[in-house]
Formats: structure tokens, sequence, C-alpha cells
């Protein structure tokens, strides 16, 4: 064979396209991404993704197939995307200014088209098969700029427009706190002041999950978990983490809700992230287009969770 003929072969297998996404074989064994923001700002930096470059990981999740679901539906195994499409989760930690801002405009608000928010609603305008999903760990208590995204006159506003959208608010304590360094009364304080203090804008909210401050547990797992305090009862169906890669799919017996990994949204991580998918594709959870079905492997029935989910039957494919 000759050179030339060896580069054309090459760049054929290089260039070749990425099955079509009904025909990816359904695998809901596959793992799911949860990814990890902070600030969207500018420039770029350890902690922060440009609103360009956030603009860049939704277009690039849409391309490979990847769907936003609810953090809360995923616990709930209430998953329903197309066929071949990929579950992906998106959690925005510590209210910082960029992911959620009003721009005062013409006597009137409008959601600032360059804050993580407003780039959600505009991709999900142009793509609405994206789907507009995602949780906000906000921090009701904290100095600014991290107090409830640091625009005080509209706090209440924000987390009931986020709730009437249908994204997720999640607990991340009162301020931030170190949930390692303190004894259970402190702990459980944050955990249900964090909560009251969500539901002093949105009464009947309840956050649902935690993402721990610098993904440290407390001493006792089951004081992150649920309790009381002063009236205020909060129980969390899942506790995430701040690292630790891909989660094991929701259906699989490796799935444990109160030890969720996330993967930090960095350009490095994503990256190899979405790579090691590209490559690995039996590696991805892949919807087989039914709700009430969970499709697997033939072979794979004994890595799967039981009991399922309410409502939910298992399928062996070859
Ligand atoms: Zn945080």
């Amino acid at each position: 064979m000759t050179a030339r003929r060896l580069i054309v072969l090459a760049c054929a297998v290089l260039l070749a396209p990425p099955p079509a996404l009904a025909q990816r074989l359904p695998n809901e064994l596959g793992q799911v991404m949860i990814l990890e923001y902070h600030k969207i700002d500018r420039p770029e930096e350890r902690w922060t993704r440009t609103p360009d470059n956030f603009r860049r990981d939704l277009e690039r999740l849409w391309e490979k197939g990847y769907r936003l679901v609810a953090l809360n539906d995923l616990l709930d195994g209430r998953l329903d995307l197309p066929a071949g499409t990929t579950p992906v989760v998106l959690t925005f930690d510590d209210s910082s200014p960029g992911q959620f801002r009003y721009l005062e405009k013409n006597g009137g608000l409008e959601v600032d088209p360059d804050c993580a928010v407003g780039i959600l609603e505009a991709f999900a305008r142009a793509h609405p098969e994206f789907g507009l999903k995602a949780t906000f760990y906000v921090l009701p208590g904290a100095a600014p700029p991290n107090r409830l995204f640091n625009q005080p006159a509209y706090e209440g506003r924000k987390l009931q427009q986020l709730v009437a959208r249908g994204f997720e608010i999640g607990n991340h304590t009162l301020w931030h706190a170190n949930l390692a360094h303190y004894p259970e009364e402190t702990v459980r304080r944050q955990l249900a002041s964090g909560q009251e203090w969500i539901q002093r804008h949105v009464p009947a909210y309840r956050p649902r999950t935690l993402a721990l401050p610098m993904g440290r547990y407390p001493r006792e797992l089951d004081w992150a978990i649920r309790g009381s305090v002063n009236g205020t009862a909060y129980q969390h169906d899942a506790i995430l983490q701040v690292s630790g890669g891909a989660a094991p799919s929701p259906f699989s017996r490796r799935f444990d809700p109160y030890h969720l990994p996330r993967i930090q949204a960095l350009e490095s991580e994503l990256s190899y992230w979405l790579d090691y998918f590209d490559k690995r594709p039996d590696a991805r959870f892949v919807s087989d287009g039914d709700p009430l079905t969970v499709t697997v492997p033939k072979g794979m029935k004994e890595a799967v969770r039981e009991p399922l989910p309410q409502g939910l039957r298992l399928v062996e494919r070859d």
C-alpha cells in the first residue's frame, strides 16, 4: 500500500462520524457525568469558566448526544430521553454572581445573557431537545459575593424563578461550613438553617440533595442525611462530593446516593471525560428511549440494583 493511500485511509477512519444517536446500542448501566461548575465569569481560572467556554461546553455535550436531566430525576430513575442519548447533570456551587444575574433595563429586569442561567435558557431555546435542567447549591448566609447570587434586592425572586423554570435548589450549608470540623449540633444547624433560609423565599420547596462544602463529610454520615432543628426537618436523598469522576448508573448496584462523585468542569477535566466516553462508548449510559424499561447488555443482569425504582422493568439486549 502506498504511503498516500495509507494517509487517505487514516483520514477516513479519523473523520468517520460517530454512529447516529438512534443506532447507539442502549446501555442503561453505563456511567453518568455530574458536572460541577463554580464561577461563570472572566477570565478563565481554576474555579471560573468564562461565558464563552460554558457555551462551548453545552455545544460539545449537545453534539455528542448528551441531554440534560435533573439530578432528582436521576435519583428517582425517571429518565425520559430519546433512544441513543446520554443523560448529563449540571451542578453549580456557591451562588456566585455570574451564575444568575439580573440586568436592570428599560425599567424592568432581564436575565443577563452572559450568566449561567441566561446561557442555559438561550441554549435551550436554540436546542429544545437538549433540556433546561441544573441544580444550584446556594449559600443563603454567606458573605458577599456568594450570598444568593449577590443582588440582595432580588434574592427571593431569583430562587422563585429558578424553581418556576424547573431548576433545582440544593443545600450547600448556610455559609459553606466545613462539616468535618464541627460537632453534631453545628453540623445539623448549618443544614437546617440552609434549608430554612431557602424556604423563606420558596416556602414549600424541599432541597433534596446536599453538596458538601470542600467535599468534607461530617464525622457521622447520618448527621448529613436527616435531622430536625427547631422545627425545621431536613432529609437529603443524595450527597455530592467535589470530585471522583463519572457516577455509576442510577440502576447499578454500585450507585451510592450518599457518595456521588462529580467531575469539575474545567477545560482539562471535561475534555478528558468527553474523550474517555468517545473512546469507550460501552462505558457510557445510553438510553433505550423507553422511560419504563431499563435496558442492559446481556449477561449484566447481576450488576443491576434490586429492587429497581417503582414501575421500572428490566430488559436484556444482545
Ligand atoms: Zn462550595
